[in-house]
């Protein structure tokens, strides 16, 4: 099933100068909530996997659902003071500034292998904190998860020696 009809542009969101990828008629849809539930899937392609770690707040709708079916925990990386228990911190750069990104410090154990998943990878900040918070609490990333990458953003230079993959591209 082509995903692509499924996602839509919306200018200048959130922000002037900015076209943002609406994924929400792919969730709208049935069908094509299923197809990419599957496809995301097919990704991971069997690898053994004992967490999915999901950004927030996107990151969330899949992460689950994957963690699910993969047999494995589902572990939520959250912006800054939103997560209830001891946490490990990783600062961010965004456009302007920067951002901080948390993680429960036992939500991975030392040698787990961990799967991560995010709706969009853009200049890949994001991605590349949260692969640094699974890193240091001795977790191995085995596969980042899109759903779309924005490749004119070129965000995989930012995730170098990662397995990076995706539904679709643009
Ligand atoms: P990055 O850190 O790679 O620049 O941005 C990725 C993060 O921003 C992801 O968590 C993603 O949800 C969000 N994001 C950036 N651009 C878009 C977009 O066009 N559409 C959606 N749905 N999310 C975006």
């Amino acid at each position: 099933m082509d995903l692509h009809p499924f996602v839509r542009d919306i200018q200048d969101f959130p922000e002037p100068g900015v076209v943002f990828k609406d994924i929400t008629p792919m969730f709208n849809d049935p069908k094509a909530l299923n197809a990419a539930f599957e496809g995301l899937l097919d990704l991971v392609n069997g690898k053994p996997v004992d967490k999915v770690v999901g950004m927030e707040s996107r990151g969330f709708f899949f992460a689950p659902m994957l963690a699910n079916k993969l047999g494995a925990g589902f572990v939520p990386v959250r912006k800054k003071g939103k997560l209830p228990y001891t946490t490990l911190s990783e600062t961010y750069d965004l456009e302007y500034g920067t951002d901080v990104l948390e993680i429960h410090t036992d939500a991975i154990q030392k040698g787990e292998k961990v799967l991560i998943h995010d709706d969009v990878l853009a200049t890949g900040g994001t991605a590349s904190a949260v692969c640094r918070l699974v890193e240091k609490l001795g977790g191995e990333v085995v596969q980042c998860n899109f759903l779309i990458i924005l490749d004119f953003l070129n965000g995989k230079d930012k995730l170098k020696g990662q397995e990076i993959v995706s539904l679709l591209n643009y």
